[in-house]
Formats: structure tokens, C-alpha cells, sequence
């Protein structure tokens, strides 16, 4: 990373923390390694995202259901997941600073081809070849070595084998092995999909980048069921859906790419990521499979359960094809800070007392940013322009997060609002009094509107959907 970028997402961080989007987990006793906590405007914020996303994915579709399965599940769906065997990482540990790295992760900051599906050995050969040696201290590494990333822990009274229990790795074998269920108690026909957002855990040994690698994090994945016959085209389908999303949600489209994967899961037909260019480089933000009848069969062998499905119409009995849509919430939520931060050195106008200050403006989609309106009074002192302003914030707050703000110049409130990403100021001033009309400022164009008090719900409506 550019001594630039470093700095630009350190700022970033910093504004999220000072703002209380997010803190740090547990930080009074000195916090807990890569887990986070989301404060006031970060909760708003995840809430609006997850909305939209759910809305996209179920609300608008007839052929998606949603589901909220336990993070908790039985110990066998990850014997036949896969993910007891094989949901690890490679690594290695420094032999002077005991530091322990991925070592895909120190191969491609180098610039060496590498991922996390290449043998023990192949990592272990190019570790020699480039004479890779600690990033942090330059000392000798140890042999690459297989680490598992889910977290256990015991269920009942007893701390023995029998007992164990994994705090889920993804979201998406919740809807697997529900697949019947919802088969068998919904009217749902193939083609058709299952949504659900959830908490899920990987015991990450690389995580200096904030929200974008966490131990604990939320995902929102979307199966989708078909035909084997179908599964390419609606793997298409979903990818071209997919990019979409984030386009219409002001995502700037030369900081989105797709970057198929040169090796596969043991999952996987097909994987393509939605990468994203945050300050640290290209990284993936959401991931797209065609997992092919890889879950099913799994499961139908270690449930001995039949999870085919007969088609009504053609007599015709098959295992499903999945594609799958994963999406870390987390990830997301710094996707579109990262996407939405601009920093003008001197003040956005130039003409305020601030003009020698860095502004700070979040440019959200009007969809997502946590606060939709402020109100503020233009003075302080005028008790009837307070009143009026108050009963706007209290009326708004029916349809909208609002928020109301009489304390300090009218500039230094407008920034404020900027910093948090509020789309719209309204201002009540001293022709509010004569002819009941307000000005409302967008956020970007900082241009001001004229309008009268009971437009302004149609307004904001307008302009934030
Ligand atoms: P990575 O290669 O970055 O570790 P992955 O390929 O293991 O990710 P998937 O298993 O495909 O990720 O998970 C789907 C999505 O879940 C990712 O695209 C990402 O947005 C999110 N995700 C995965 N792991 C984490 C994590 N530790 N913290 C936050 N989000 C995560």
C-alpha cells in the first residue's frame, strides 16, 4: 500500500471511530483482536445495507424465500461440508519474532502468483525460490502448515469430544440442509432460491485491515436452485445481477471488477469474485458459485436423507445445481465507506471560517446513508424558529432517521452532517416565519432548494428512493 492510501484509510478509520460508526470490541480492557462493535450511525448504516440487500434478493422476487437458521448446527454438517477436513489456511511462523503469517498473503504482496487452494508443497517451493523471509522482522520462516479457521466450543455440561460444537464458518450450510423443509412447506418449484443473513466465525490469523477481516462477521448468502441443465446461464444471470447492485447503489464502476478464480474450491464449478479497490488494493467483496450438486450429494451421503428433487411436471427426479451469492456484510459496509469518503483539503466552499480546515464528506446513496435528514435552526436565539424546527424533526422522524441540530454556525453543522454522509439539511430561517418554507441542501451540489414545509416529506421521499 502507498504511503498515500495508508494514510487515506488510516483517516478513514479514524473518522469512523470519532463518529461512532464503529469501535473496537470490548475496548475499555484494550479490545479484542479483529472484532468489532458498531456504534450509533454504524448500526444505521449495516441495518440500511442489509435492507437493501434483502430487499434486491427477496422482497422484489417471487422466486426467493428468506431463512434464519441457528449458528449452531449438528457436528456432521461440517464433516460433510468439508470444512472439518479442509476449511484451513496455509501458514507459516517466523522463527525469530514467532509472528505467524498466510502464506498466500505474503506471496502475492510480493507480487508472486499464490492462493489458499495450492499444495503444502507448492507454497513451500516458492517460499524458497523468491527467498521469502518474514515481512515484520526478516526472519527464517517454517515450513507452510495447514491451520483450521473454525472456532469451537462445547455444547452441554461436558467439555469432551462428543461435545463439540463449531460456531458456523458460513451461513450457507443453514440453507442446505433446510432445502427440504422449505420444499416440503412452502410453494416453491425449481428454479428457485433461499436467502439469509447471518453471523458466522473464522478464527482469521491475518487481520490488520479493520472491518474487512474480522473474526466474527455477518454474511448474506442466496442459494439458488436449478436444473443442472440451467446452471450456467443463471450463474450469468446472477453475476450480471450482482454487479448491478452495487452500481445502483452509487459503487463507482472502475473501482468494481470481476476476477475468476484460477483454482477451485472443492465445492466449486465455477468461482468469480466482485472485487472492489480499497486503498489497501484489489479485494474480493463477494463471491458467486456455481457449486455444481456438491452440497446436496454431501449431505443426501452423510444424512442418508433424499434431497432430490422430483419435478411436478416431468416426472424427472434430480439433484439440484446451486449458485450461490455470498456477500460479507462487514466488507460491504467498508466498501461503501471507502467509496463514499472524500477529504477536501482548505473547506468545500472556501468562504466559511473553516476555510483552512480538511473537510470530510461521505457521499452515500440517499438508501443507505444512516441519517436521511437534519434539521437546523438558523439561530439559536429565536425561540419560534426552534419550535418550527422541532416540530419538522418530530414529523420526519415518522418516515425517516432524523436528526435535529441547534448548536453552532450553521457551516460548522452543515459539516458535521457532511462527515456522517446526510444527504439533506433543511433550515428553518426568519422566512420560514412569514411563509412557512424551509431551504434543503443536497449534501453534494451543497445547491439549496426553496420549499414549503409540507413538501418537504414528498421531497425527500423523491430524492431517496
Ligand atoms: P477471503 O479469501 O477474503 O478470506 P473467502 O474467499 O474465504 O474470503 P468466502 O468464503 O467466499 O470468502 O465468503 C464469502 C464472503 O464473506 C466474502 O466475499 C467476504 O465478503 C465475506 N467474508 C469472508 N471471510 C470474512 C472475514 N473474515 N471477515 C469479513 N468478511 C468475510
Amino acid at each position: 500500500m502507498s504511503e498515500e492510501n495508508t494514510q487515506q484509510f488510516e483517516k478513514i478509520m479514524s473518522l469512523m471511530k470519532r463518529k461512532g460508526f464503529i469501535f473496537q470490541s470490548s475496548d475499555i480492557y484494550g479490545g479484542l483482536s479483529a472484532i468489532y462493535d458498531y456504534g450509533p450511525l454504524g448500526v444505521l448504516l449495516k441495518n440500511n445495507i442489509q435492507n437493501e440487500w434483502w430487499k434486491a434478493m427477496v422482497q422484489k422476487r417471487d422466486d426467493i424465500v428468506g431463512l434464519d437458521a441457528a449458528i449452531l448446527m449438528h457436528p456432521m454438517v461440517w464433516k460433510a461440508s468439508g470444512h472439518v477436513d479442509s476449511f484451513s489456511d496455509p501458514l507459516v511462523d517466523c522463527k525469530k519474532c514467532n509472528l505467524r503469517h498466510r502464506v498466500d498473503h505474503i506471496l502475492t504482496n510480493k507480487g508472486i502468483d499464490a492462493d489458499d487452494k495450492m499444495q503444502l508443497e507448492e507454497l513451500e517451493s516458492l517460499i524458497k525460490e523468491n527467498n521469502i523471509v518474514c515481512p515484520e522482522c526478516g526472519g527464517e520462516l517454517t515450513k507452510p502448515r495447514s491451520f483450521n479457521l473454525m472456532l469451537k466450543t462445547y455444547l452441554g455440561p461436558v467439555e469432551s469430544d462428543e461435545n463439540i460444537v463449531y460456531l458456523r464458518p458460513e451461513t450457507a450450510q443453514g440453507i442446505y440442509v433446510n432445502f427440504k423443509n422449505v420444499l416440503n412447506t412452502y410453494r416453491v418449484k425449481i428454479p428457485f432460491g433461499i436467502a439469509q443473513v447471518g453471523k458466522a466465525f473464522r478464527n482469521e490469523i491475518t487481520t490488520k485491515q479493520f472491518i474487512f477481516r474480522t473474526r466474527e462477521f455477518t454474511q448474506m448468502e442466496m442459494q439458488y436452485f436449478v436444473h443442472p441443465s440451467q446452471a450456467d446461464d443463471v450463474y450469468e444471470e446472477w453475476k450480471e445481477r450482482r454487479l448491478r447492485w452495487f452500481l445502483d447503489l452509487g459503487i463507482r464502476e472502475d473501482r468494481l471488477r470481476f476476477k475468476q478464480h484460477a483454482k477451485l474450491a472443492h465445492y466449486a464449478k465455477d468461482a468469480y469474485d466482485i472485487e472492489y479497490e480499497f486503498p489497501f488494493g484489489w479485494k474480493e467483496v463477494e463471491g458467486l458459485h456455481n457449486r455444481g450438486d456438491f452440497d446436496l450429494s454431501q449431505h443426501i451421503k452423510y444424512s442418508n436423507k433424499d434431497l432430490q428433487y422430483l419435478d411436478p411436471e416431468t416426472g424427472e427426479k434430480y439433484i439440484p445445481y446451486i449458485i450461490e451469492t455470498s456477500i460479507g456484510l462487514d466488507r460491504t459496509i467498508l466498501t461503501f465507506i471507502c467509496n463514499a469518503y472524500e477529504e477536501v483539503e482548505g473547506g468545500r466552499t472556501q468562504t466559511t471560517e473553516s476555510s483552512k480546515e480538511v473537510e470530510y464528506v461521505l457521499h452515500l446513496h440517499p438508501r443507505i446513508a444512516p441519517v436521511k435528514a437534519a434539521v437546523l435552526p438558523l439561530v439559536k436565539k429565536e425561540e419560534k424558529l426552534l419550535g418550527i424546527a422541532r416540530d419538522i424533526a418530530s414529523n420526519l422522524r415518522e418516515d425517516y432517521i432524523t436528526m435535529y441540530d441547534d448548536s453552532g454556525s450553521i457551516g460548522r453543522r452543515y459539516r458535521r452532517q457532511d462527515e456522517i454522509g446526510t444527504p439533506f439539511c433543511i433550515t428553518v430561517d426568519f422566512d420560514s416565519l412569514k411563509d412557512n418554507t424551509v431551504t434543503i441542501r443536497d449534501r453534494d451540489t451543497m445547491k439549496q432548494d426553496r420549499i414549503k414545509i409540507t413538501e418537504i416529506k414528498d421531497y425527500l421521499k423523491d430524492k431517496i428512493s
